[in-house]
Protein backbone atom coordinates (compact mmCIF):
# COMPACT_ATOMS: atom_id res chain seq x y z
CA UNK A 1 0.00 0.00 0.00
CA UNK A 2 2.94 2.36 0.53
CA UNK A 3 6.10 3.39 -1.38
CA UNK A 4 5.32 3.39 -4.83
CA UNK A 5 3.40 6.41 -5.31
CA UNK A 6 -0.37 6.66 -6.62
CA UNK A 7 -1.47 3.98 -8.82
CA UNK A 8 -4.51 4.69 -10.75
CA UNK A 9 -7.28 2.56 -10.01
CA UNK A 10 -8.22 -0.25 -12.54
CA UNK A 11 -12.08 -1.77 -12.05
CA UNK A 12 -12.98 -5.24 -13.23
CA UNK A 13 -17.15 -5.49 -12.72
CA UNK A 14 -18.58 -8.48 -12.31
CA UNK A 15 -22.11 -9.56 -14.37
CA UNK A 16 -24.95 -7.47 -13.05
CA UNK A 17 -22.98 -4.59 -12.59
CA UNK A 18 -22.94 -3.03 -16.27
CA UNK A 19 -24.55 0.44 -15.61
CA UNK A 20 -21.70 1.32 -13.13
CA UNK A 21 -18.96 0.01 -14.86
CA UNK A 22 -20.55 3.00 -18.03
CA UNK A 23 -20.53 5.32 -14.75
CA UNK A 24 -17.06 4.82 -14.37
CA UNK A 25 -15.84 4.76 -17.36
CA UNK A 26 -17.17 8.22 -17.92
CA UNK A 27 -14.66 9.18 -15.37
CA UNK A 28 -12.44 7.48 -17.33
CA UNK A 29 -11.39 4.81 -14.69
CA UNK A 30 -9.86 1.43 -16.94
CA UNK A 31 -13.30 -0.42 -16.31
CA UNK A 32 -13.28 -3.90 -17.49
CA UNK A 33 -17.06 -6.03 -17.48
CA UNK A 34 -17.20 -9.16 -17.54
CA UNK A 35 -18.48 -12.48 -16.02
CA UNK A 36 -15.85 -13.62 -13.03
CA UNK A 37 -15.83 -17.10 -11.72
CA UNK A 38 -13.08 -17.85 -9.03
CA UNK A 39 -10.31 -18.21 -11.18
CA UNK A 40 -10.55 -15.14 -12.76
CA UNK A 41 -11.59 -13.06 -9.22
CA UNK A 42 -7.82 -14.33 -7.78
CA UNK A 43 -6.35 -13.20 -10.37
CA UNK A 44 -7.73 -9.82 -11.30
CA UNK A 45 -7.04 -9.42 -7.15
CA UNK A 46 -3.66 -10.78 -7.41
CA UNK A 47 -2.79 -7.92 -10.01
CA UNK A 48 -4.37 -5.39 -8.07
CA UNK A 49 -7.56 -4.56 -9.97
CA UNK A 50 -10.25 -3.71 -7.43
CA UNK A 51 -12.92 -6.67 -7.76
CA UNK A 52 -16.74 -5.19 -7.54
CA UNK A 53 -19.60 -7.72 -7.30
CA UNK A 54 -23.03 -8.19 -5.72
CA UNK A 55 -22.17 -11.58 -4.74
CA UNK A 56 -22.25 -11.98 -1.20
CA UNK A 57 -20.15 -15.29 -1.16
CA UNK A 58 -17.45 -13.23 -2.32
CA UNK A 59 -17.67 -10.15 0.21
CA UNK A 60 -14.75 -9.80 2.53
CA UNK A 61 -11.95 -11.72 -0.33
CA UNK A 62 -9.20 -9.61 -0.88
CA UNK A 63 -9.88 -6.59 -3.62
CA UNK A 64 -13.29 -7.05 -3.50
CA UNK A 65 -15.59 -4.67 -3.22
CA UNK A 66 -19.10 -5.88 -2.36
CA UNK A 67 -22.11 -3.79 -3.62
CA UNK A 68 -25.19 -4.17 -1.62
CA UNK A 69 -27.47 -1.50 -3.16
CA UNK A 70 -30.06 -1.91 -6.25
CA UNK A 71 -29.94 1.02 -8.44
CA UNK A 72 -26.57 2.06 -10.34
CA UNK A 73 -26.29 5.65 -8.89
CA UNK A 74 -26.88 4.38 -5.49
CA UNK A 75 -24.08 1.61 -6.00
CA UNK A 76 -22.01 4.43 -7.40
CA UNK A 77 -23.04 5.91 -4.00
CA UNK A 78 -21.85 3.20 -1.74
CA UNK A 79 -18.59 2.32 -4.22
CA UNK A 80 -17.34 5.89 -3.40
CA UNK A 81 -18.09 5.30 -0.19
CA UNK A 82 -15.20 2.89 -0.07
CA UNK A 83 -13.48 4.08 -2.17
CA UNK A 84 -13.40 7.40 -2.89
CA UNK A 85 -13.65 8.07 -7.10
CA UNK A 86 -12.49 11.69 -8.24
CA UNK A 87 -12.32 13.91 -11.32
CA UNK A 88 -9.42 13.85 -12.75
CA UNK A 89 -9.21 15.96 -15.92
CA UNK A 90 -6.30 13.92 -17.35
CA UNK A 91 -8.78 11.10 -17.86
CA UNK A 92 -11.98 12.01 -17.63
CA UNK A 93 -14.21 11.27 -20.91
CA UNK A 94 -11.27 9.11 -22.47
CA UNK A 95 -12.76 6.41 -22.94
CA UNK A 96 -15.67 4.50 -25.17
CA UNK A 97 -18.47 3.95 -22.25
CA UNK A 98 -19.61 0.37 -24.27
CA UNK A 99 -16.13 -0.83 -24.94
CA UNK A 100 -13.46 0.99 -22.75
CA UNK A 101 -11.34 1.48 -25.08
CA UNK A 102 -9.11 5.02 -25.30
CA UNK A 103 -10.87 7.02 -27.74
CA UNK A 104 -8.69 8.60 -30.12
CA UNK A 105 -8.64 11.65 -32.12
CA UNK A 106 -10.35 12.05 -35.42
CA UNK A 107 -9.75 14.27 -38.18
CA UNK A 108 -13.13 16.28 -38.33
CA UNK A 109 -14.06 15.40 -42.32
CA UNK A 110 -13.98 11.71 -41.30
CA UNK A 111 -17.14 11.89 -38.88
CA UNK A 112 -19.14 13.73 -41.86
CA UNK A 113 -21.98 11.97 -42.52
CA UNK A 114 -21.36 10.05 -39.12
CA UNK A 115 -22.71 12.54 -36.81
CA UNK A 116 -25.80 15.29 -36.77
CA UNK A 117 -25.10 18.09 -39.57
CA UNK A 118 -26.08 20.38 -36.79
CA UNK A 119 -22.77 18.69 -34.40
CA UNK A 120 -20.41 19.01 -38.07
CA UNK A 121 -21.05 22.60 -38.07
CA UNK A 122 -21.09 23.33 -34.89
CA UNK A 123 -18.31 21.39 -32.63
CA UNK A 124 -14.30 21.52 -33.69
CA UNK A 125 -13.18 18.05 -32.30
CA UNK A 126 -14.14 14.81 -32.35
CA UNK A 127 -12.85 11.39 -30.95
CA UNK A 128 -13.90 7.96 -31.59
CA UNK A 129 -13.63 4.36 -30.36
CA UNK A 130 -11.03 2.13 -32.08
CA UNK A 131 -12.92 -0.83 -31.22
CA UNK A 132 -16.94 0.08 -32.27
CA UNK A 133 -15.49 3.10 -34.18
CA UNK A 134 -18.60 4.99 -31.89
CA UNK A 135 -17.80 9.03 -32.37
CA UNK A 136 -17.87 11.10 -29.48
CA UNK A 137 -17.68 15.56 -28.97
CA UNK A 138 -18.18 17.45 -26.35
CA UNK A 139 -21.97 18.16 -25.76
CA UNK A 140 -22.66 14.11 -26.33
CA UNK A 141 -24.74 12.22 -24.33
CA UNK A 142 -21.95 11.34 -21.64
CA UNK A 143 -20.94 14.86 -21.13
CA UNK A 144 -24.59 14.73 -19.57
CA UNK A 145 -23.80 11.86 -17.65
CA UNK A 146 -20.77 13.38 -16.06
CA UNK A 147 -22.90 16.29 -15.05
CA UNK A 148 -25.35 13.96 -13.55
CA UNK A 149 -22.64 11.72 -11.66
CA UNK A 150 -21.30 15.35 -10.50
CA UNK A 151 -24.40 16.42 -9.12
CA UNK A 152 -25.37 12.80 -7.38
CA UNK A 153 -22.21 12.67 -5.69
CA UNK A 154 -21.84 16.23 -5.23
CA UNK A 155 -19.34 17.76 -3.55
CA UNK A 156 -17.17 14.85 -2.34
CA UNK A 157 -16.04 14.09 -5.72
CA UNK A 158 -12.79 15.77 -5.74
CA UNK A 159 -11.01 17.73 -8.68
CA UNK A 160 -7.78 16.49 -9.35
CA UNK A 161 -5.18 17.05 -12.52
CA UNK A 162 -2.53 15.03 -13.50
CA UNK A 163 0.19 15.20 -15.88
CA UNK A 164 -1.42 13.33 -18.66
CA UNK A 165 -4.04 16.03 -18.73
CA UNK A 166 -0.71 18.24 -20.23
CA UNK A 167 -0.14 15.46 -22.98
CA UNK A 168 -3.48 15.52 -24.65
CA UNK A 169 -3.56 19.19 -24.17
CA UNK A 170 -3.24 19.58 -27.90
CA UNK A 171 -6.37 17.47 -29.06
CA UNK A 172 -8.48 19.53 -27.11
CA UNK A 173 -10.27 16.20 -25.85
CA UNK A 174 -11.47 15.49 -22.96
CA UNK A 175 -10.75 18.34 -21.00
CA UNK A 176 -13.20 20.16 -23.44
CA UNK A 177 -15.88 18.03 -21.85
CA UNK A 178 -15.40 20.21 -18.48
CA UNK A 179 -15.64 23.96 -20.21
CA UNK A 180 -19.37 23.33 -21.02
CA UNK A 181 -21.76 23.30 -18.42
CA UNK A 182 -21.08 24.08 -14.59
CA UNK A 183 -17.76 24.72 -12.66
CA UNK A 184 -16.07 21.54 -11.49
CA UNK A 185 -13.88 23.96 -9.31
CA UNK A 186 -14.38 22.45 -5.92
CA UNK A 187 -16.42 24.50 -3.35
CA UNK A 188 -15.50 24.10 0.24
ZN1 LIG B 1 -16.36 1.54 -28.31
Amino acid sequence: MEGNGPVERRFVVDGMLGKVAKWLRILGYDTRSEPLDEAKLADYASRGWAVLTRRRSWCGREGVICLHQNAPMDQMRELHARAPLDLDEGRLLSRCIRCNDLLECVNRQEVLGLVPDYTFETVEEFQRCPACRRVYWEGSHRGHMLDRLRRELGRSLPVVRTATARSREGAGGPEAGLRQGEDFSPKH
